[in-house]
């Protein structure tokens, strides 16, 4: 592949699997400049695989999940810093997240909320939608018009009768707005792909401290808190982030084994 494109035979590099494990060699190689890579709120609770049907089997959710699975949060933030752009498959989960019987949390998703999740995970440029009828195209596009109420996933599953995501940051928004002025979702945002590195990236670093309110500026009026839909602590991840982000020295933890 390398020989090709030196000829100019082909200009980029890309690669599509299902495992988080092999995305990740794809990523650290700094070879490959794109991932088609599976990504929706249920299989980003589950370890990597081969064995595409565990990501499909209800058996595989009901127990040991526990929010994002490490490895995968690990792979979102190498391709956010190496600038290896994610094109989502499987934003449905194969149709099983539109019933609340197939769906690991026991509700339903729309399509819009589907591709609203996959589009605001870091690293991810486009989704690869399937459909076999106009009308499931149309269910897709219609994420184009959709008001802000209709993508919202988050309501959704921090109701749901069984989820995993508490006290993990979404990126959801609801939180907003900061009477400070800080974009909570995006401190947080930051401040994961920095901890999920051995050390704080350079990328990461710079991208906080050009915000225009930090977490250095919250007040600690927990406001945002009891807008959270998944109890994240937010005054205190504030806090955190910017002892990250300003004291120097510091460095982020060693991802999870
Ligand atoms: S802190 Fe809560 S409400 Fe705000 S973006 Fe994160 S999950 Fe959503
Ligand atoms: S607790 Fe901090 S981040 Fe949350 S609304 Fe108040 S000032 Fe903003």
């Amino acid at each position: 592949m390398l020989s090709l494109k030196e000829r100019g035979i082909i200009r980029h590099i890309g690669m599509s699997t299902h495992n988080s494990a092999v995305a990740q060699a794809a990523a650290d190689s700094g070879k490959v400049e794109m991932l088609l890579f599976s990504v929706n709120p249920a299989f980003d609770m589950l370890p990597s695989s081969e064995d595409l049907n565990r990501y499909f089997d209800s058996t595989s959710y009901e127990k040991d999940i526990g929010g994002i699975d490490p490895q995968r949060a690990r792979l979102y933030s190498t391709c956010e810093q190496r600038g290896v752009g994610i094109t989502v498959m499987k934003a449905y989960a194969g149709g099983r997240l539109f019933d609340a019987a197939t769906s690991p949390f026991q509700v339903a998703l729309t399509p819009v909320q589907c591709l609203h999740y996959a589009l605001t995970r870091p690293a991810v440029a486009s989704v690869l939608a399937g459909f076999d009828s106009i009308a499931q195209a149309d269910a897709a596009l219609a994420y184009e018009n959709a008001a802000e109420e209709e993508k919202d996933y988050a309501g959704v599953l921090a109701h749901a009768p069984r989820h995993a995501y508490s006290g993990q940051c979404t990126y959801c928004g609801h939180c907003a707005p900061c009477p400070e002025g800080i974009d909570i979702a995006m401190v947080n945002k930051l401040y994961d792909l920095a901890t999920i590195q051995e050390a704080v990236p350079d990328t990461v670093r710079a991208h906080y401290l050009s915000l225009s309110a930090s977490g250095g500026d919250c007040i600690s009026c927990h406001a945002c808190e009891r807008r959270c839909p998944f109890g994240v602590p937010v005054a205190e991840r504030m806090a955190l982030a910017h002892g990250l982000f300003t004291k120097p020295g510091r460095e982020g933890k060693a991802p999870p084994s």
